[in-house]
């Protein structure tokens, strides 16, 4: 059973994270908006941590309160809000960076999607 974070949960354990740029397997994931996985990036080193998913998982509502949209670097981490609310919390072995990644289905397509936790954008608005 996969630990439900809920908004609290991801600010402690993003304060935890030690920064270390010079770890080999994230450096190529240097986007802190969401962005369509890439194929370079070594899924084996991402440890599953938890999940932000929640009886709130069906909505597709979005919080940008500052006018950014899904893909901004500076939007909005927030755990009740579209995409959030579909995302689960992986962290990299190496260095303790933190990850969340969910799966976008279109008509035609299934994208995996990831962006990296900033402990600065996480938002506990709620979604009424
Ligand atoms: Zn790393």
């Amino acid at each position: 059973m996969t630990k439900a974070f809920n908004t609290e949960d991801l600010i402690a354990a993003a304060k935890s994270i030690i920064k270390d740029e010079k770890c080999p397997n994230c450096k190529d994931l240097a986007c802190p908006g969401w962005e369509t996985m890439p194929s370079s990036f070594n899924q084996d080193q991402l440890n599953l941590i938890g999940t932000l998913k929640s009886e709130n998982e069906e909505s597709w509502n979005e919080y940008h309160p500052k006018n950014t949209q899904i893909w901004s670097a500076d939007a909005p981490i927030a755990p009740n809000f579209h995409p959030y609310n579909k995302c689960d919390v992986y962290q990299c072995q190496n260095c303790t960076q933190m990850y969340l990644r969910y799966t976008e289905y279109g008509g035609y397509y299934v994208d995996q999607r990831i962006r990296l936790v900033t402990p600065e954008l996480i938002d506990g608005a709620i979604n009424a």
